[in-house]
């Protein structure tokens, strides 16, 4: 099997290829479409091959953002601040919540090069229909999430205390 394919492959740094972020850029000029947020609850449904963003930009409205109603795809940058050497941190964050409903791996076009597969394989992909690129202020988990100064363990020691916190609710 390709290394490409593989989570967790070893490709060497002079032959690793580029990744793509899933929760990418609409404006980078690689972008492409990766799926639309067309479910009731606003989750993704994947396109079966990519198409250039910037052929369905246009057809937005000037009103709306482009990520409320498409997901993106475009490189990842070693600028970007969720990297961390050669890992994406949000995904390591992402993949602490549950995963909303039945943990299925959605079919899509994006795997072979997709960094969030390569980092954590399917667990990335049973949260990745639900992952919203627009940032959610009212909700502070997501906020947590999506914010690049938070830390895997510091994420991880918010979910305790709040579930800690839950259980003793309960029980008073
Ligand atoms: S479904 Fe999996 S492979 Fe496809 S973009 Fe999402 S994380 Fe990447």
């Amino acid at each position: 099997m390709d290394t490409e394919d593989t989570p967790g492959g070893t490709a060497t740094e002079e032959t690793k290829p580029t990744t793509w972020c899933p929760s990418g850029r609409a404006d980078a000029p690689e972008s492409v479409v990766l799926g639309v947020r067309s479910q009731s609850d606003a989750s993704v449904t994947y396109l079966a091959a990519p198409t250039p963003a910037a052929e369905l930009l246009p057809m937005i409205p000037a009103n709306i953002e482009p990520t409320r109603v498409l997901r993106f795809a475009s490189h990842c940058v070693s600028g970007c601040a969720h990297r961390s050497n050669n890992d994406c941190t949000l995904i390591s964050k992402i993949q602490m919540l549950p995963a909303a409903g039945e943990p299925a791996v959605p079919r899509c076009h994006l795997r072979a090069r997709c960094q969030w597969w390569r980092q954590t394989g399917a667990t990335a992909c049973q949260r990745c229909p639900a992952v919203s690129t627009a940032y959610h202020a009212d909700d502070s988990l997501s906020t947590r999430v999506a914010d690049p100064a938070v830390t895997p363990a510091q994420l991880q020691r918010w979910i305790d205390a709040d579930h800690d916190a839950a259980a003793s609710d309960s029980r008073a």
